[in-house]
């Protein structure tokens, strides 16, 4: 972490991770390659051999071969291009989805069916079975496999299992799930998998589509035919190699999940032990270790993350995503919240820099804020 963030907590990690060191000197040792990967030279050989090692430690973050990853600018266009190029005929998306799947959905020009979620946030199997019976075919299913916004954990192997009975393809935007949960392709059975370097300690603007060997991929952006035509323009040598580094990294710590857990739980019994005003959204259901969406009814979204940063604790209201637009969060909304409790939330999100004494300033801010506004 760089000198000026250490006098501050950061607890903001489902928006960016901070950038791991090894992964800084992995892509400054990159960048001083000058070599294009598809140059037959020797530098250009460099540049393939950095850009090859990043996908297979990718593709190994991913329960997937080398050869089926496609480096591109993050999760962002990776969903966009498998929305646009799975070859499908409808969509079919949670009410929960990032909006890069939303918002890549509502301008295909193609069907689009939302499938609702319940109470704590988990796909509703019958709308989806519904929705699969009914929208055209070949349909795409997409589903996330992690809530960026309160954590909550798809069942995409059963998501899976059902779009096949329909002869729908799957795809799930696994940007939050990456190095907090193992994740196997295969074994979930998912057609795509969209992944996001910043989001495990890379660095921002490199993402990734993991797809399955048989699937298609038309690509979104055409040009010289580099990544086996799926995405064209000159790879991002460094970032790619920063990803991988990341992807390393992150696979190692999978282990640490426990950690991570023991101090989410101990930040939300703190704030639900001082007062039981407080609702830990998604509370019930498998969520992300590092992830906590708490509602201090009564205390706007945007003035709590306010109050947090003047006592130098970085959080988000909302999808961080969507930062800067005041709106109320479509994913609690789509959970049934009423907007005086979805408005009143605040996403804190760990990782693995996060300490117990970043947890008991937390503690102590929250209570501050809540003693002060509930008075
Ligand atoms: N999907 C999810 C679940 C996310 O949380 C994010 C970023 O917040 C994205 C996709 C977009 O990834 P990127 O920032 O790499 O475009």
């Amino acid at each position: 972490m760089s000198g000026a963030m250490k006098s501050m907590i950061y607890l903001d990690y489902n928006a960016t991770a901070p950038i791991r060191s090894a992964v800084i000197d992995a892509v400054a040792g990159a960048m001083a390659v000058c070599g294009n990967p598809s140059s037959v030279h020797d530098t250009g050989r460099k540049a393939r051999a950095m850009v090859e090692q990043a996908r297979a430690q990718v593709a190994a973050l991913a329960g997937s071969r080398a050869r089926d990853v496609t480096f591109c600018s993050g999760g962002t266009e990776a969903s966009n291009t498998v929305i646009r190029g799975a070859g499908a005929a409808s969509l079919i998306i949670s009410a929960i989805e990032h909006d890069c799947v939303r918002a890549a959905a509502a301008v295909s020009g193609l069907p689009v069916f939302e499938v609702p979620v319940d109470g704590d946030g988990i796909v509703d199997m019958t709308m989806l079975e519904h929705h699969l019976k009914d929208a055209p075919k070949p349909a795409l299913v997409s589903v996330m496999y992690a809530n960026n916004e309160m954590g909550a954990i798809q069942p995409i192997a059963d998501v899976t299992a059902l779009a096949r009975e329909h002869g729908a393809r799957v795809h799930t935007d696994a940007v939050q799930a990456a190095g907090k949960i193992v994740i196997d392709r295969a074994a979930l059975g998912v057609d795509y998998l969209t992944l996001s370097a910043h989001k495990i300690g890379g660095p921002q603007g490199v993402g990734a589509i993991i797809s399955a060997p048989t699937a298609p991929l038309q690509a979104l952006i055409a040009g010289g035919g580099q990544e086996l035509s799926r995405r064209s323009g000159t790879e991002n040598v460094a970032g790619i190699v920063g990803f991988g580094v990341a992807a390393l990294e992150a696979m190692a710590e999978l282990g640490k999940g426990a950690e991570l857990a023991a101090m989410r739980d101990r930040l939300e019994s703190g704030i639900k032990g001082h007062t039981n005003a407080a609702q830990v959204v998604a509370e019930r259901v498998p969520r992300l270790n590092n992830t906590s969406c708490i509602a201090m009814p009564g205390v706007k979204g945007e003035t709590q993350v306010m109050h947090f940063d003047l006592n130098g604790i970085c959080v988000s209201s909302g999808s961080a995503c969507s930062s800067g637009k005041v709106k109320v969060s479509h994913v609690l909304d789509a959970m049934g919240y009423e907007a005086g409790v979805a408005d009143a939330s605040v996403r804190i999100s760990l990782g693995y820099g996060t300490t117990d004494s970043d947890i008991d300033r937390f503690i102590s801010a929250w209570k501050t804020l809540y003693d002060r506004t509930a008075a």
